[in-house]
């Protein structure tokens, strides 16, 4: 199994990469931004809840995000790896991760963080919101909001895999095929040894 966490300040382009990855490599992508939003869209009492933090741009509680990541995880057992997007966020959820792969007898393999300054990032965001029809992306205001919790609870993370030895920075400013061939070279290498 080759398990990646796909890493980066929100509007860095997690999303579209996972999307190819998944293609390429034929695991399986969790986006717990996504099944937060389809939780929102069927209006569940889960997705009530997430729905008062996400639309201030602050994180959806641990124990909802990571009870969630463990339905979605263990209802798919038998996939060639998992790429988590949108997770872990904070070290509890990053702690928990290790603990369920551990009880799979898995690991987490790498932490690939896309790398992309803040000026791109918000505008990449708005742009976004353009069309993507999310609350979040909207405005500029609660955009700032994201990404100042990224850099206080999220950032953490690449700490707490670079102990471990399995952060990479990987350069998140380019065309959608360059920046995937800067992933594959790491996933590639990955799969040989
Ligand atoms: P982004 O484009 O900002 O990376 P996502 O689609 O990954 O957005 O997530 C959207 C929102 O969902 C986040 O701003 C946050 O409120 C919530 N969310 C997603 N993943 C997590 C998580 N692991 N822990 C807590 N909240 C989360």
């Amino acid at each position: 199994m080759v398990n990646i966490i796909l890493f980066g300040p929100p509007g860095s382009g997690k999303g579209t990469q996972a999307k190819k990855l998944v293609e390429k490599y034929n695991l399986l992508h969790i986006s717990t931004g996504d099944l937060f939003r389809y939780e929102m869209g069927n209006n569940t009492p889960l997705g009530k809840e997430a729905k008062s933090y996400i639309d201030k741009g602050e994180l959806v509680p641990d124990s909802v995000t990571v009870g969630m990541l463990r339905n979605k995880v263990e209802a798919n057992p038998d996939v060639a790896g998992y790429i988590f997007d949108g997770f872990p966020r904070t070290i509890p959820q990053s702690e928990a991760l290790d603990e369920l792969l551990a009880e799979k007898d898995q690991e987490v393999h790498r932490l690939l963080m896309l790398d992309v300054p803040d000026d791109e990032i918000v505008q990449r965001i708005l742009e976004r919101g353009k069309t993507s029809g999310r609350k979040d992306d909207l405005n500029e205001t609660i955009i700032r909001n994201r990404i100042e919790v990224y850099k206080n609870e999220t950032t953490p993370v690449y700490d707490f895999y670079q102990e471990q030895g399995k952060s990479v920075t990987i350069n998140g400013v380019g065309s959608i095929e360059e920046i995937f061939d800067r992933l594959c070279q790491e996933i590639g290498q990955l799969a040989q040894t």
